[in-house]
């Protein structure tokens, strides 16, 4: 157990989430401005040569270049570690940056990786195509089934790897066991927690070696910029990351790491409330009958149900659902919404939705998508922070066309 306050016993010491969502990591320069300062700068300066010398041989504190590292993005590395509780973050472009910077930094030719099947089209990408061409042999297991887990780590691994919450089929894993299981082997634990966010899981409390986050999502939430984020021990980042990552330049522009901590402030209040409408949409969708199925881990029919209320604290914000009439009814749908917009993003102040097998999915391969339940009437709904009575009058609508479109064709 963590140390507790005295004045409020069995609270853990130290400012609450809400004050770190606010304030973790603010250095105000000598202006003493209120909202974080923006340096918004490719280098710095030194007074002499030798302090020059000084700094790059880490003899001497401060910053050298923004490559390394800057005080804004400073900023907002430590306001998100604060919310994990993690020793170190290296702050990175997109949430795509930090899943192969987390992976790359570790891995090398001959080295296994076990995976969840069920990952984000690009996260598929990396851990099938563009790994193996550097000689890391990789496995993908079903992440639901901790004995697909036990027999692949058995045969030896170097890194586990999934999402916490798959994107977009929702599939919750038991992050607890497959970190035990992962831990046995000796492999180090990647969880990519985008759906989670550090208010719903936090891996690192888990025990997970590494948590990667793409900012873009939840984080700046307003559809501003990408950004993303790699949370670890100071060890890994001092060891593995930092020898990777400074020379290889994914690092965040100070300007997003801005937009980011701005973002932060605000990142509770909007996935309590898009969580608040992501239940009510998927219990109305559960009851539609041009809706053949809804994923949502805050539904009684989710497989991982129980898991989920055990292990999250929430449900996420995210509804995936199939429509009837495969992908012909799902695009109908899509095209007659008038508030919710057609997007690959999500976590957004405004309602998206997408298409998977077409856009973010793509590039995996049908067997696959089969595999992980992404169908073609499959679509991804991402509530945004609209009147949750108007997204559902506008669900009504586009179900409707939907439908309407194969009675007419039949
Ligand atoms: C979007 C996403 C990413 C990548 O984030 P970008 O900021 O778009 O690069 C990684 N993992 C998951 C689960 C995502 O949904």
């Amino acid at each position: 157990m963590s140390e507790t306050s005295s004045r409020h016993p069995g609270r853990p010491a130290g400012p609450g989430r809400a004050t770190r969502l606010v304030r973790g990591g603010l250095e105000r320069s000598p202006h003493g401005e209120t909202s974080e300062a923006l340096y918004l700068t490719s280098g710095f300066v030194y007074e002499t040569a030798a302090s020059a010398e000084a700094r790059f041989k880490g003899e001497e504190e401060g910053y050298v270049y923004s490559r390394y590292g800057n005080p804004t993005v400073t900023m907002f590395e430590e306001r998100i570690a604060g919310l994990e509780g993690a020793e170190a973050c290296f702050a990175t472009a997109s949430g795509m940056a930090a899943v192969f910077s987390a992976l790359a930094c570790q891995l090398s030719a001959g080295d296994r990786l076990v995976a969840s099947r069920a990952l984000f089209g690009s996260c598929f990408q990396v851990v099938t195509q563009i790994l193996p061409r550097f000689g890391v042999e990789t496995v993908l297991v079903d992440g639901t089934d901790l004995e697909a887990w036990k027999r692949e780590l058995a045969k030896g691994a170097k890194v586990v790897f999934f999402e916490t919450i798959s994107n977009p089929t929702l599939e919750v894993l038991d992050l607890p066991a497959i970190v035990a299981l992962a831990k046995a082997a000796g492999a180090t634990v990647v969880a990519d927690n985008v759906f989670s966010t550090p208010l719903l899981l936090r891996p690192i409390e888990h025990g997970a070696d590494v948590s990667v986050y793409s900012g873009t999502k939840h984080i700046d939430g307003q559809g501003r910029c990408l950004g993303g984020a790699i949370l670890c021990s100071r060890k890994f980042h001092d060891d593995r990351l930092l020898p990777f990552v400074r020379h290889t330049g994914p690092a965040l522009s100070p300007f997003n790491a801005w937009t980011l901590l701005k973002g932060l402030e605000t990142l509770e209040l909007r996935v309590e409330r898009q969580a608040r409408t992501a239940q009510a949409v998927a219990e109305w969708l559960e009851a539609h009958p041009a809706v053949t199925r809804v994923v949502y881990p805050g539904l009684a029919s989710h497989p991982q149900h129980a898991l989920a209320a055990r292990l999250l604290e929430g449900f996420g914000t995210v509804v995936t659902f199939e429509v009837q009439g495969g992908k012909e009814a799902a695009f109908r749908l899509l095209d007659s919404l008038e508030i919710v917009d057609i997007s690959n993003n999500l976590g957004d102040a405004k309602s998206l939705i997408t298409h998977p097998a077409t856009t973010t999915h793509r590039s995996m391969p049908e067997e696959q998508r089969r595999a992980t339940g992404i169908t073609p009437g499959l679509v991804r709904l991402s509530p945004g922070l609209e009147s949750a009575e108007d997204l559902l009058a506008d669900l009504e609508q586009g179900l409707a066309a939907a439908g309407g479109g194969r009675a007419a064709a039949e």
